[in-house]
């Protein structure tokens, strides 16, 4: 990794690298910039994203206002070494704007809608039963939310023995929604399940 950055070619962008800026845990693509030398060297021995910003012709630890920080677990650069990826963990929102990503496209990666439904799930802790139904399902704890997972499961074996892919598709949504809630409450996220499976993928 030192030594891919070692290999930047500096000449040919000019001394701007464009760094696209990744979300670790949902794979969003939260913000664009650029680093020179300088930015990246203070981005490596701080942690946080710095940019050289253009408009304000300094360096610009993205979030020095804000609070608003990019954590950064890890830079990589592309094929050609004129283009870098940065892998981070978001402080709050990443846009001056106040949403997590500053691009407001309409369509995201399925996937990552899975973690925009967690988050609204995690939201709903404490929230007034009446108002949802996830908050219904934590005022009633585990025993309740275990039961309507184990139910689920059956739900999504029945539909698949009967080759009904309508309700196979409906069931699993409702499982995972289950599923999730139950991880919530427990204090696990989904990212911890899929950490564990690429723990057993990678031996
Ligand atoms: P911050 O770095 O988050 O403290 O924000 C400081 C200033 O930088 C803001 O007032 C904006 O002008 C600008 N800014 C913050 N975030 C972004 C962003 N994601 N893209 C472009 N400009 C930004
Ligand atoms: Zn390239
Ligand atoms: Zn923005
Ligand atoms: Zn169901």
């Amino acid at each position: 990794n030192e030594q891919q950055l070692a290999s930047l070619d500096w000449a040919k962008v000019d001394n701007l690298m464009p760094v696209i800026v990744q979300n670790r845990t949902s794979g969003k693509v939260l913000m664009l910039g650029y680093v020179n030398q300088e930015s990246l060297a203070a981005t490596l021995e701080s942690g946080k994203m710095t940019f050289f910003s253009r408009t304000k012709q300094r360096l610009w630890c993205k979030g020095e206002e804000s609070g608003n920080f990019l954590k950064v677990l890890e830079i990589s650069t592309d094929c050609d070494n004129d283009t870098l990826l940065a892998i981070v963990e978001p402080v709050g929102p990443t846009c001056h704007l106040g949403t997590e990503s500053c691009f407001k496209g309409e369509l995201q990666p399925a996937l990552t809608f899975i973690a925009d439904l967690e988050q609204v799930i995690a939201g709903r802790k404490g929230a007034d039963p009446q108002s949802s139904y996830t908050a219904s399902l934590y005022a009633r704890g585990t025993k309740r939310i275990s039961q309507k997972v184990g139910e689920e499961g059956v739900e999504v074996a029945l539909a698949a023995m009967a080759k009904d892919m309508d309700e196979l598709t409906c069931e699993s949504a409702d499982l995972l929604y289950h599923l999730t809630v139950l991880l919530q409450n427990e204090g696990l996220q989904l990212s911890d399940i899929a950490a564990k499976l690429q723990e057993r993928h990678s031996k």
